[in-house]
């Protein structure tokens, strides 16, 4: 047994007993004793870090990674196709996504199909960004929120309705035709800037 013990070489001896310091002499308790309490005391005049929050919400970075949001073309149509390649790219399985073919009268994005469902997981979310890279659309982008905390853990998957970008001027709720003489390439290419009165399914089907 005696063998498997390591031996200490007489060099290694020889640095141990000369690990003094190199004035020869042992700083003093009381200089010990500033040093420690200079770090304190430079603290002291420092502007305060901590943030009041919930009341004060720090800034984020401008590329943080928040939560998720659909995001929709100038006259209000979905830019999502349903094509699940956020699913796919998902390292947590976060993501499930149904699709759905758009007809003449269900028009929700513009191209051949929709996501009839899409939820995203935020208990499974490690927020790394790799669905947004994936998604061939720009469908799906992340904000700079952050309080997405929650009293229940099913409130923590957020369904397609909680994911929607609101509407903005000039747009209208789908379903809805596509702007007229476009297509979907019209669409990806920005050509579309704002709905199309004739575009308002609704007003169309009051006549
Ligand atoms: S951010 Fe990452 S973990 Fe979260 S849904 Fe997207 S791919 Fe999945
Ligand atoms: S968000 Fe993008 S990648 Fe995901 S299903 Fe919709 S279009 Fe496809």
């Amino acid at each position: 047994m005696s063998e498997l013990e390591p031996k200490r070489s007489d060099a290694i001896e020889k640095a141990a007993a000369q690990s003094v310091p190199a004035s020869g002499q042992e700083a003093s308790p009381f200089l010990k004793q500033l040093k420690g309490f200079w770090v304190t005391f430079s603290t002291m005049f420092k502007k305060p870090l901590v943030i009041e929050y919930p009341e004060v919400k720090p800034e984020t970075q401008p590329r943080f990674h928040g939560r998720h949001q659909l995001n929709r073309y100038e006259d209000g149509l979905e830019k999502c196709i349903g094509c699940e390649l956020c699913a796919w790219a998902c390292p947590a399985d976060a993501i499930y996504v149904e699709g759905e073919n758009n007809s003449e009268r269900n028009q929700i994005s513009p191209g051949e199909r929709h996501a009839k469902v899409y939820q995203i997981n935020y208990l499974r979310c490690i927020f790394c960004g790799l669905c947004i890279e994936a998604c061939p659309t720009r469908a799906l982008t992340m904000t700079n929120e952050y309080e997405i905390a929650d009293d229940k853990r099913e409130k923590l998957i957020w369904e397609k309705e909680d994911l929607l970008a609101p509407l903005r001027q000039g747009m209208l709720m789908p379903p809805h035709p596509m702007y007229p003489g476009a297509d979907h390439h019209s669409y990806y290419r920005g050509e579309i800037k704002e709905a199309h009165p004739s575009q308002n399914q609704n007003s169309q089907v009051n006549k």
